[in-house]
């Protein structure tokens, strides 16, 4: 997660969740299951808290029969981003999410479970009340980032002006922190904001 995130959990207005249970019923990650699975074993807590809750569907099809809008909505967001690899990905449906919609664990759910979802970029299913907000705070960062190259180019103009080493040094010290950063988004596609 970039530095323009680092509040985003504590901001999410937790309100918006309407309680449908579609993030708990369908879901998928970036990493393999295989993967998960070595990563737990190693004692990875990221990986040992998920295989607690969530169970493998046994194919694609066996996840769309749940919710097709939902996996449907998962791959074509991958393919988008051209993240899909349809050998690597698993879908998983949560063992505690009852009939109702609602958690049967709800008071001691994990903290992957209350900062659901995790991101602006999380993929989040059609219809979640997360939507729209999640849409703004990308926004808000593609402007941040926007930003940033603007400095970039006033810092160089400055750099290639000043004739003081250390003022140099300073000025290239602070575009690198900045060129970090807009790195840190490549994968949404910063290059191009
Ligand atoms: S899909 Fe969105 S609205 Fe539905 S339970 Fe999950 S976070 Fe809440
Ligand atoms: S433990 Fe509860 S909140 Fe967490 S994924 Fe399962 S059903 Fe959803």
């Amino acid at each position: 997660m970039g530095n323009y995130e680092e509040n985003y959990l504590a901001k999410r207005p937790q309100h918006l969740c309407q309680m449908c249970g579609k993030c708990c019923r369908v879901v998928t990650t970036s990493i393999p299951y295989k993967k998960l699975v070595e990563m737990s074993k190693k004692g990875d807590k990221g990986a040992k808290d998920f295989l607690s809750l969530f169970v493998p569907y046994e194919s694609i099809e066996a996840a769309r029969k749940v919710d097709a809008g939902i996996v449907d909505n998962i791959i074509n967001r991958l393919i988008d981003d051209g993240n899909y690899r349809e050998d690597d990905i698993t879908f998983y449906g949560c063992k505690y999410l009852q009939d109702n919609n609602l958690c049967s664990r709800y008071d001691t759910r994990l903290d992957l479970c209350k900062h659901c979802p995790s991101s602006p970029w999380s993929i989040v299913p059609p219809g979640c009340g997360f939507e729209g907000w999640l849409f703004w705070k990308r926004e808000e960062i593609k402007q941040k980032i926007r930003h940033s190259k603007e400095e970039l180019l006033e810092l160089k103009l400055l750099r290639m002006r000043t004739k003081d080493e250390e003022t140099q040094k300073r000025i290239a010290s602070v575009e690198n922190k900045i060129m970090k950063n807009i790195e840190a988004y490549k994968k949404y596609g910063s290059e191009n904001w």
